[in-house]
């Protein structure tokens, strides 16, 4: 049987943004849009994780946590909140959160995440990925590329991610956009190809191929067919 999200947020295009990639992994989900009804739904018994927004109509995100934790109930809480909330998150994680993940979020990190609530503390998540001889710390967020410690920002260490998850496989622009940049992209940009650039740049210009029509895919797991590098 499929985990059972509970998705409180009251923004549609990320509610449904969090619904539709859920789904395509396997969980069943509801959303709940506003804190009652949030609350209503969290005290059901029928949830395994809850999503919580901080910034719910009615009760919120905070308040909601509260009661649930002061009736003394243990459904795994994952925050989403605003970069620029951090005291509410820290309130949050006081209030018996048990992570929390700043808008705007990647899917790949969410899902990460909510991985790891619902497997609880049974199997360690595993804290490094690695390709050829290329590995990426996801405690540190830094990349290693032989004996060498390469530094990544934000947006560039999602983007390896999302590779060192799938090594070997054409990942589309569309799939890159959708988890690195979140509900947060315009489709007709080419971000997804600069950040690929500065990738390529800080790895090594071989380790990521680009298949043209496609998309991208990490070289270094398993041995590729002929080379289509455009
Ligand atoms: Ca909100």
């Amino acid at each position: 049987m499929s985990s059972r999200i509970l998705i409180a947020e009251d923004e549609a295009r990320i509610a449904s943004f969090l619904e539709k990639g859920l789904r395509a992994n396997g969980f069943s989900t509801e959303i709940a849009a506003d804190g009652d009804e949030t609350l209503r739904l969290g005290r059901s018994g029928r949830f395994d994780l809850l999503i919580l927004d901080l910034g719910l109509p009615g009760k919120d995100g905070i308040a909601v946590l509260r009661e649930l934790r002061d009736e003394g109930r243990a459904l795994p809480v994952v925050i989403l909140t605003a970069r620029t909330s951090i005291n509410d998150t820290v309130k949050g994680l006081e209030g018996g959160a048990d992570d929390y993940i700043t808008k705007p979020f990647s899917f790949e990190e969410l899902l990460a995440r909510v991985r790891v609530r619902l497997r609880g503390d049974r199997v360690p998540e595993p804290t490094v990925l690695t390709v050829g001889d290329a590995a990426l710390d996801l405690r540190t967020r830094q990349a290693v590329v032989g004996e060498e410690i390469v530094n990544l920002s934000a947006r560039e260490f999602a983007l390896a991610d999302a590779f060192f998850r799938h090594p070997g496989q054409v990942l589309s622009r569309e799939q890159l956009l959708s988890h690195v940049w979140g509900y947060d992209f315009d489709p007709g940009s080419n971000i997804v190809d600069v950040y690929v650039g500065y990738l390529r740049r800080k790895l090594g210009k071989h380790r990521i191929t680009s298949v043209r029509g496609m998309g991208y895919r990490l070289e270094g797991g398993q041995p590729s067919a002929a080379a289509n590098d455009a």
